[in-house]
C-alpha cells in the first residue's frame, strides 16, 4: 500500500511538474479573466466518453458563446493569480471530451473561481500536454506494484479498498 500511496504521489508531482514546464515555457499565465454568469445555466447532466482516449469526464457546464461549445468547470475557493496547473490540465480534458461527444473542438475552457474566472486556450501545445500527462499516468498505471499479502482483514481495512482493483474481498 505504501507504494500505491508514493505512486499516486509521484504522478500527481509529475503533473505538477509537466503543467509548470509548460507555463515557464510560454512565459506567460495560462489564463485569461473574463466575466461569466453561471446562475442561470443549467449543469450538464451526463458525462462525455472519448473512446479514442478511453477517457471520461463531466465538466460542470457546457456553454455557447459565439455558437461554439465551452466547458466551464466551477471551483468554491478564491482565485490564485492564474488558474492552477491541474484545474488547466482539467480543462484540457474536458476540451477534448467535448470534441469527441459533439464533433466541435472548443478554442478554450473556462474555470471559475469563488471571485474570478479565466479563459484558457485550447491550442495545440496544451492537448500535446494533456497527451503526454495520459500517456504518462497509464504507463505508470501499468507498471503498478502487485498486491504483496492474502490478508482479507487487510484489504477491508485499506482507505483505498473501495477503489482497488486488486482488493481481497
Ligand atoms: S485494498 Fe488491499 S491490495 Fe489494495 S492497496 Fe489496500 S491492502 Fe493493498
Amino acid at each position: 500500500m505504501v507504494y500505491l500511496i508514493l505512486l499516486l504521489f509521484l504522478i500527481g508531482v509529475g503533473l505538477l511538474w509537466l503543467a509548470r514546464r509548460r507555463q515557464v515555457a510560454t512565459g506567460l499565465p495560462p489564463g485569461r479573466v473574463i466575466s461569466i454568469d453561471t446562475e442561470h445555466l443549467g449543469r450538464l447532466e451526463r458525462s462525455l466518453y472519448d473512446p479514442t482516449l478511453n477517457l471520461a469526464g463531466r465538466p460542470d457546464y457546457l456553454v455557447k458563446r459565439s455558437g461554439k461549445l465551452v466547458p466551464v468547470e466551477i471551483k468554491s475557493a478564491r482565485a490564485p493569480l492564474g488558474p492552477y496547473p491541474s484545474h488547466v490540465l482539467q480543462l484540457a480534458a474536458y476540451c477534448t471530451l467535448v470534441h469527441a461527444a459533439y464533433g466541435q473542438r472548443p478554442a478554450y475552457g473556462i474555470v471559475k473561481y469563488a471571485d474570478r474566472a479565466f479563459s484558457v486556450d485550447y491550442n495545440s501545445s496544451l492537448e500535446n500536454e494533456l497527451l503526454d500527462v495520459l500517456a504518462e499516468m497509464r504507463r505508470a498505471e501499468r507498471q503498478k506494484p502487485a498486491r504483496s499479502h492474502e490478508s482479507v482483514n487487510r484489504c477491508r481495512a485499506c482507505g483505498f479498498h473501495q477503489v482497488c482493483d486488486q482488493r481481497l474481498e
